[in-house]
């Protein structure tokens, strides 16, 4: 997949920065309009690996991942296998909708099942044995391979200069491949998730190296995975408002209100240069009511 890496990185001012640090997003959600964002990183090393086989992957209803990997696999002209968290809605989602649209094969698995499935155990070598000629790609992409995509997102253009970069942690992959492509600066993620205290291993399992120039903040989640506030709402909204600069409510939204949050502490000295990384997920809004986001 080609596209352009001109004004990809997006100087930004906000009410609420400081004039003593300096921010910037990294909008990775312009390069494709399905293949958005960390999935298309994740995505590519896999899809090489995956040759001329089909591709069986897994994930929920409002899962940024499966979009992506049915609009890459359309792309490449490859098919695509999704095993779907959860009984089948009456009516399903945009999600869902999409993907089937893209030509995803979509399975519905009991919750149950689904965990079994992913867990890569008997039930798992069995598929894996029936479906021998299928190329599997775990949740979200968590894989060495998808951390390996990740590692290209920081020289997309030249951020060396930032002090600090922030992202959005789902399964902690992008994460990953950002520590394994950096030395110097400090990556901090914001966990999308309540609790999830073992993303911090599920990162160390992905890492070529030990490394100290990382962290996870926890405190950012708004309820839980996919919950969202009034509060987290208003931060997109006012935003979007003051930069053009849209973000999606399960991840970059967060990101953004964290940082917001973390500027108040103070988090970072001064004169720090923050990149915020733009994940993409902007297809998820689509489930939100209309006119609750004013983009
Ligand atoms: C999937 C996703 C993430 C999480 O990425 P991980 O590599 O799983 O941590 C972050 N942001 C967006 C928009 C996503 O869709």
């Amino acid at each position: 997949m080609h596209f352009s890496t001109k004004d990809i990185l997006q100087h930004f001012h906000t009410t609420w920065l400081p004039g003593d640090i300096q921010a910037a997003m990294l909008r990775l959600d312009l390069i494709h309009p399905l293949v958005q964002g960390n999935k298309w990183f994740k995505l590519k090393y896999n899809l090489e690996a995956a040759g001329n086989t089909k591709i069986l992957t897994f994930g929920g209803a409002y899962s940024n991942h499966i979009v992506a990997t049915a609009a890459a696999c359309k792309l490449y002209g490859l098919k695509s296998i999704g095993i779907i968290r959860g009984e089948k809605p009456a009516i399903p989602g945009h999600t869902l909708q999409k993907a089937a649209e893209l030509g995803m094969e979509l399975h519905y698995v009991s919750r149950e099942l689904y965990n079994e499935l992913k867990s890569g155990g008997e039930m798992a070598r069995l598929m894996q044995h029936l479906l021998s000629d299928a190329y599997v790609i775990p949740e979200g992409g968590h894989n060495a391979e998808g951390a390996r995509g990740c590692e290209d997102i920081l020289s997309l253009t030249d951020t060396s200069a930032f002090t600090h970069v922030l992202c959005a942690v789902g399964s902690g992959t992008t994460l990953a491949g950002l520590v394994n492509a950096n030395t110097q600066q400090e990556i901090i993620g914001i966990s999308a998730l309540k609790g999830a205290f073992s993303l911090e291993g599920e990162v160390e399992s992905l890492l070529k190296e030990p490394s100290s120039h990382w962290q996870i903040l926890h405190d950012f989640h708004e309820g839980g995975y996919a919950k969202f506030t009034p509060a987290l709402l208003d931060t997109m909204n006012d935003f979007y408002r003051e930069t053009g600069i849209p973000t999606d409510r399960v991840y970059t939204g967060k990101m953004v209100l964290a940082f917001r949050q973390l500027l108040q502490q103070p988090f970072f000295p001064a004169g720090s240069r923050v990149l915020l990384i733009h994940s993409g997920g902007l297809q998820g809004n689509e489930s939100l009511k209309p006119g609750v986001l004013c983009f």
